[in-house]
């Protein structure tokens, strides 16, 4: 019989109640060290006194309205976006996969807009990840989410990841855009150079087409920059963020220049709860914090220790593990075995330490900002044993 929740997922057998900081806890009445923070999206760990003062005084305050209204928290927010970033103009939406479809729409309204409507495929690199609606899917491309949805949407092409040939090569009249995630998450902590990053942009400039960048997963301050493309100096004419925006309130923004901006006129787009007030008053506070002085240093900071120790765990234990990934904290450690990422992930639940899946056969460790040295001392203590466990199993 199926159960009431739907099984798209395969879940662990773990119900967590309760968080704080880092950590949370399971109804088994342990404790975890969160490094899995819901993918990402727990930018300042679990119940941040100041989100969590934020979130309650919006409460007793006001919901939601609809966008046919000004909504002042909205407004804030989308000020201090443009004021720290590329961007010239803000639309709020609810998930990653929304502020990825809407720059796909904006990448179509422009060219329509500039007299080009047979301009509308855009270009995407293999092992993207781009979300679960109908485009985002045929955007990236993997069979293992794509069966049984076809037809795919039409106008979605793929390259090799870091192909420049044959990034110029799909390049038709068709074309209006090129997305890429300047650290593939999903993929396997898979990260751009720089100087691949500068060649896109100038392909794009070239040909007249859009660089749109996915920075869902590896957004706000996660690499230590605000987003991380600003590591090569390039930037993008469309950003999707979401995930850490929220640090656990549902939220997305796509972001972009005022040249693609303008051609979103009243009643092009909508969203009901997009940029509601509940969701400008988390972000605000998120933004408050990421953006205070010191903070991205921090990030940066023990960032590198993360990386200096997982490499150390990785010289421990070459029977299991092969190399380091990421750049700031997304971050993870690829494999040996195929299939050796997710049955370490298991293993290190059971030694009291959440991390994630990734393709390429990467365990993926994206730990709220907020994470110390200490933590990440305790992390690789459980890390550790959980290889040892791994490299017994498969001896
Ligand atoms: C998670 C993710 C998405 C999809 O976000 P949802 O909020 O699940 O819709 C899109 N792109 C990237 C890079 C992601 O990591």
């Amino acid at each position: 019989m199926i159960t009431p929740v739907m099984p798209t997922y395969a879940r662990y057998e773990l119900s967590l109640e309760r968080g704080e900081g880092v950590y949370v806890y399971g109804t088994d009445g342990r404790r975890y060290l969160d490094l899995a923070a819901g993918i990402a999206v727990d930018s300042l760990g679990h119940c941040h006194p100041h989100l969590v003062e934020a979130l309650k005084k919006q409460a007793e305050t006001l919901w939601h309205v609809s966008n046919l209204y000004n909504i002042p928290g909205q407004e804030r927010m989308a000020e201090r976006l443009v004021a720290n970033t590329f961007a010239d103009a803000v639309f709020f939406n609810n998930s990653g996969g929304e502020a990825v479809e809407m720059g796909f729409k904006m990448m179509r309204k422009y060219h329509a807009a500039n007299g080009q409507p047979e301009r509308f495929r855009v270009i995407s690199v293999e092992g993207a990840f781009h979300g679960r609606s109908l485009a985002c899917i045929a955007a990236g491309n993997q069979e293992k989410h794509t069966a049984g949805f076809g037809p795919l949407v039409d106008g979605f092409d793929q390259v090799a990841f870091g192909n420049l040939n044959e990034m110029r090569g799909a390049i038709t009249p068709e074309t209006a855009g090129i997305v890429i995630e300047p650290v593939q998450g999903e993929g396997g902590i898979r990260h751009v150079d720089n100087n691949y990053m500068r060649e896109l942009r100038d392909i794009a400039d070239e040909f007249g087409l859009l660089l749109m960048m996915d920075e869902v997963q590896s957004g706000v301050g996660r690499t230590g920059k605000l987003y991380a493309h600003e590591h090569s100096g390039v930037t993008p004419d469309i950003l999707a963020s979401a995930k850490g925006l929220g640090g656990g309130f549902p939220m997305g923004a796509t972001l972009a220049t005022e040249t693609v901006a303008a051609a979103m006129t009243a009643g092009s787009h909508g969203s009901t709860f997009g940029g509601n007030p509940l969701a400008m008053a988390v972000g605000n506070a998120v933004l408050d914090v990421v953006l205070s002085d010191g903070f991205l240093d921090n990030v940066s900071n023990v960032a590198e220790y993360l990386s200096a120790e997982l490499g150390k765990v990785v010289e421990r234990n070459p029977d299991v593990l092969s190399e380091v990934r990421g750049i700031g904290l997304i971050s993870g450690v690829k494999c040996q075995k195929e299939g050796q990422n997710g049955e370490l992930v298991k293993v290190c639940i059971g030694e009291g330490l959440l991390s994630v899946p990734a393709g390429d056969n990467v365990t993926r460790l994206v730990p709220p900002l907020i994470i110390t040295p200490e933590h990440v001392d305790e992390a690789m203590g459980m890390l550790d044993t959980a290889c040892r466990a791994v490299a017994g199993k498969a001896g």
